[in-house]
């Protein structure tokens, strides 16, 4: 069977276990799947997109089939060119519902081709967002819970700098 190609993106912003937990069970999922670093001009982040790629792929060991690039384009054409047809979505809560949805009937009016695939958060991750873990970082608090080893220095280094 052809699982084809997914593309999930995001701000990463940084990467969290609940995120890893999505491109985990898309990665199972699909032939390949690109994890799309975006620039989203309605956050500020702590980190520029290549430093969002490089701790993404920091965490991947032992996930083979995913690879990571930076973006800021629109997504319908990024599928496009990569001849991707699903989008993957993580959903949290009732709270992202309204915004995605708006997305990905937007996604499928610019590129009728890409479906939208949500992927419903495992409990354990339900409460995680990267904004929570940047101010707990920040406040020196444990993030060993919520991000991939691989990280946990990238992120201190950064955010508990005077
Ligand atoms: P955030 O909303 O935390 O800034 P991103 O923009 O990086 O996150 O999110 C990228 C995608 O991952 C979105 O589809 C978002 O809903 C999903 N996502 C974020 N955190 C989680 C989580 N804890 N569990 C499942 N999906 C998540």
């Amino acid at each position: 069977m052809n699982k084809s190609i997914a593309i999930y993106p995001g701000s990463f912003d940084p990467i969290t276990l609940g995120h890893l937990d999505i491109i985990r069970r898309a990665s199972a999922m699909f032939d390949k799947v690109i994890v799309v670093v975006m620039t989203n001009m309605a956050k500020t982040c702590s980190f520029n997109p290549e430093e969002r790629r490089q701790m993404i792929c920091k965490s991947l060991a032992g996930i083979d089939n995913v690879t990571v690039e930076c973006y800021d384009g629109l997504l319908a054409e990024y599928a496009k060119m990569h001849g991707a047809r699903v989008i993957i979505k993580g959903l949290r809560a009732m709270s992202d519902f309204e915004y995605e949805f708006q997305m990905a009937l937007t996604n499928k009016k610019l590129n009728p081709d890409v479906e939208t695939l949500f992927l419903t958060t495992s409990p354990q991750y339900m409460y995680l967002s990267s904004s929570m873990v940047k101010q707990i970082a920040q406040l020196h608090g444990d993030i060993s819970d919520f991000v991939p080893a691989a990280i946990h220095s990238d992120i201190l280094n950064r955010l508990t700098q005077k």
